[in-house]
């Protein structure tokens, strides 16, 4: 059966029988239809929120195809409610773009999933097309203001970093000019679109709040420089109030159900690369409030995703995590190990223990953290029994927790063996969590500390326009902020080939951007994409929908 077939058979609650499980009545919740709901802000109680267990799922470094991060955190928080721990699931909005690229959503798969998934993969309650929105009226804004006689900040077009934004996969406009047309059409520049995922305004949203830390934030957002050198930001536009209108709503989380008829929360949905890739704080603290266990996910391996959801998140918000599942697949082993990418499903023990390193690599990495590690092997109908026990062998050697999880084909059922010992480390209070670096540090020591203990790098290297951009943050009195390292989820290094636990290898940082309203210096390395392309047969070839409203072949 497919996602959408095993989605259509759940018979869905309402919404507000879902809300009512949080003890909040139906006049408090804000229905979007019978299924999906927005809670008002006053819901979250930050002192309730700090009893509740954070648990963070990760993953190795992924393929591909994602290593089911979301499908298992789907199914942990089945499992923990089997257990009568009262639990939320709080992950990321699906990007639109994507969906219609190669198949396959963000909601969860086979018996994980949250629903109702295909309005969670399409425009769900209109925060993606909100925060394009909000983006796009600062760009507008900037254009307008280079444009007038008499409101002019004489800002000079080529220092502008600030690009337009579309929620679609659509590689034609990366780089474009805008302006066309003489005079009454504004001044001619070279410009682009990202995605809307991608947005610096998704970032400021996860990290937010409420509404005036939103508003602080968005003024903060650094355009580029006047004829004077001088630095401008969206507030000396004053646009920072019109796009948090814009943002009113989209600022609250979004609550719907999972296949077993528990809680989620979904909310925002920043990149793991250019930012720092989890759910909103707003909508952490919401699960927070309102359960015993809540269960999140960060983007990408846990170099990429979990580092930021810690360093950045988890400082920023005051959180403490209790626990990292590590999602592991024997696939994903295999392909560390040297096994081609079409012969992941073949057995091959020789290749699953040449990529164990990797895993181990990233087993050190959460120690650094003060958290306590549970390997959660996501059990694919292909692996083999043998293969099972390399990793349980592994684990047993190292002492570290491990469960085999069948989430994808039997749902909370099949997370109950994780969902036991995460609560027994949970009760235990294995973990005391501490950041790898403190935001004071200076950027390059920042940069080094995760390069070195996270990546596993000899040393960094910096070309000429990142060691401009070091100079520039320092006047702009910006280096105390937090370090959001762009670097590929494919390898621990910043060479997508470098597969395994690479070592010797030198991570190289070309240049430093600022993401000032989010609240963080983003050093690129390797080459970042924050508008995709579409395949040669997009997947929206095989979608269509009949008289009745069906949808067929979303995924
Ligand atoms: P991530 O969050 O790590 O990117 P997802 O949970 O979104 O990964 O899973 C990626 C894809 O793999 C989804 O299409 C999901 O349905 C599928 N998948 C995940 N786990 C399994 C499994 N055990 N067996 C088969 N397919 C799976
Ligand atoms: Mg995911």
């Amino acid at each position: 059966m497919t996602d959408l077939e095993v989605a259509k058979n759940v018979t869905l609650k309402h919404i507000s029988q879902i809300a009512e499980i949080f003890g909040i009545q139906q006049n408090h919740i804000e229905m979007y239809g019978n299924y999906k709901a927005k809670l008002p802000l006053h819901l979250i109680d930050k002192t309730k929120a700090q009893n509740s267990n954070l648990i963070l799922v990760s993953a190795i470094s992924p393929t591909p195809a994602g290593e089911g991060k979301t499908t298992m955190s789907i199914g942990l928080s089945e499992g923990l409610n089997r257990l009568q721990k009262k639990t939320t699931v709080v992950l990321r909005e699906p990007s639109l773009g994507p969906i219609f690229g190669i198949k396959g959503g963000a909601t969860g798969g086979g018996y994980s999933q949250v629903l109702p998934m295909e309005d969670i993969n399409l425009h769900f309650t209109g925060d993606f097309s909100a925060i394009e929105k909000a983006h796009n009226l600062l760009a507008a804004v900037i254009d307008n203001n280079i444009q007038s006689k008499t409101n002019s900040l004489h800002i000079d077009p080529r220092t502008i970093g600030w690009k337009r934004v579309v929620d679609m996969n659509d590689r034609a406009l990366r780089r474009i000019i805008v302006g066309l047309g003489g005079t009454t059409s504004g001044v001619p520049r070279e410009t682009g679109f990202d995605i809307t995922a991608a947005s610096e305004i998704m970032a400021i949203l996860c990290l937010a709040e409420n509404l005036t830390d939103l508003k602080k934030r968005l003024g903060n957002i650094f355009i580029g420089y006047n004829y004077d050198k001088k630095p401008i930001y969206a507030k000396d536009l004053k646009a920072e109030g019109a796009m948090t209108v814009l943002l009113k709503d989209a600022i609250k989380p979004n609550l719907v159900q999972t296949i077993e008829g528990n809680p989620a929360i979904i909310h925002g949905g920043p990149f793991a690369n250019i930012a720092q890739g989890t759910n909103s704080v707003i909508a952490t603290l919401m699960g927070m409030t309102h359960s015993n266990y809540t269960v999140t996910e960060a983007g990408f391996g846990f170099d990429l995703g979990a580092e930021k959801f810690f360093d950045i998140k988890c400082q920023s918000a005051g959180l403490k995590p209790k626990a990292v599942v590590l999602t592991t697949t024997i696939r994903a082993l295999k392909y560390h190990g040297g096994a081609d990418l079409k012969a992941l499903t073949v057995p091959n023990l020789d290749a699953l223990e040449k990529g164990i390193p990797n895993l181990e690599k990233h087993l050190e990495n959460i120690e650094k953290f003060n958290v306590a590690p549970i390997i959660a092997i996501n059990k694919f109908a292909t692996d083999t029994d043998a293969e099972i026990k390399v990793i349980m062998n592994f684990a047993a050697s190292k002492g570290i927790k491990v469960a085999l999880a069948d989430v994808w084909g039997k749902g909370g059922e099949g997370a109950l063996d994780l969902a036991k010992q995460v609560v027994e480390m949970v009760e235990n209070n294995t973990s005391n969590f501490k950041p790898l670096y403190q935001w004071e540090a200076s950027i390059t020591d920042k940069i080094a500390t995760i390069a070195t203990e996270i990546y596993g790098a000899e040393h960094v290297d910096y070309n000429s326009k990142a060691r401009a951009d070091l100079r520039k943050i320092t006047n702009l009195g910006l280096d105390h902020l937090p370090v959001c390292i762009a670097k590929t989820q494919k390898s621990l290094s910043d060479n997508p080939k470098l597969l395994g636990r690479p070592k010797d290898f030198i991570i190289t940082v070309r240049e430093i951007e600022i993401a000032a309203g989010a609240g963080f210096l983003i050093p690129i390395t390797g080459d970042i994409m924050r508008m995709p392309g579409l395949p040669t047969h997009p997947a929206s070839e095989g979608m269509d929908i009949n008289e009745d409203g069906e949808i067929i072949g979303l995924f």
